[in-house]
């Protein structure tokens, strides 16, 4: 059965010594709570801050993953980050796609696709968004779009391949806005999703495939989303920087 996922980006925010005290809170609240054995927690920090927080993770309470990975193997590619180096440093997950990489360093699919090799080539998750933009939304567009990034950056994968992704609904006009979608709209797209998997890949394989929501999750709203049968946790942003927070959605379930 496929697992329930609280995954939170902490994107390019936080000095040392913050990262170093959300990490401890992070812990002292993850400590006081039982988790469903099927539920797992993963805390996606900057590069810089990665070893630290393997460090607290000690391999029992969350998985540790990063925000970006290089397309290329090694080499003369100055500033970028390997799936060898991360594998090395026991990272097991790592976000592909992010509307902010697609729409600021102009992401394609084809990368998407590079990246998701890279990763899979060196044993990490790959956790791969997609979403439409909000002109995409209201032009009735959202399915084709998706559709879109999913087979670009996924369907050239193999069964047993395709297993190993994590896949983040996202629409980009909920993603740090506080505009959250609907139960109903993220639950439309998330069985949209797993409904192009099993064409592709059969039911079997499609319900073994976390699907994550991600765009303003909050405490607040986690518990309607989450009880949605195809979402399977959530991907979150600006929650994820307050330990308290993060824990009202890691305990949604
Ligand atoms: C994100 O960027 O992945 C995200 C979901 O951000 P936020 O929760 O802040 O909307």
């Amino acid at each position: 059965m496929r697992k329930h996922i609280v995954a939170g980006n902490w994107k390019m925010n936080l000095t040392f010594t913050e990262a170093d005290e959300l990490l401890d809170d992070l812990m002292s609240e993850l400590e006081k709570v039982e988790l469903p054995r099927d539920e797992k927690v993963i805390v996606c920090p900057p590069f810089t801050y990665i070893e630290m927080a393997s460090d607290y993770a000690n391999d029992s309470y969350f998985a540790v993953g990063a925000q970006n990975v290089s397309d290329k193997d090694k080499g003369a590619y100055t500033g970028e980050v390997s799936a060898a180096m991360l594998e090395s440093c026991e990272i097991d997950y790592c976000i592909v796609g992010h509307s902010e990489r697609r729409a600021y360093y102009g992401e394609t699919d084809a990368l998407v696709a590079a990246k998701v090799d890279q990763l899979l080539a060196h044993n990490l998750s790959p956790i791969v968004c997609v979403g439409e933009v909000l002109e995409e939304r209201e032009a009735g567009r959202q399915l084709e779009v998706v559709k879109k990034q999913v087979e670009g950056g996924l369907f050239h994968l193999d069964a047993e391949n395709i297993k190993k992704i994590v896949i983040a609904y996202e629409p980009v006009w909920a993603i740090g806005t506080g505009k959250t979608a609907t139960p109903e709209q993220a639950q439309e797209i998330h069985a949209y999703i797993r409904s192009l998997l099993a064409a592709k890949y059969g039911q079997e394989v499609a319900d073994d495939i976390s699907i994550l929501y991600g765009g303003s999750c909050k405490p607040s709203n986690a518990k309607e989303l989450f009880a949605c049968p195809d979402i399977d946790g959530g991907l979150i942003g600006g929650a994820s920087l307050k330990a308290k927070d993060f824990m009202g959605i890691v305990t949604a379930f």
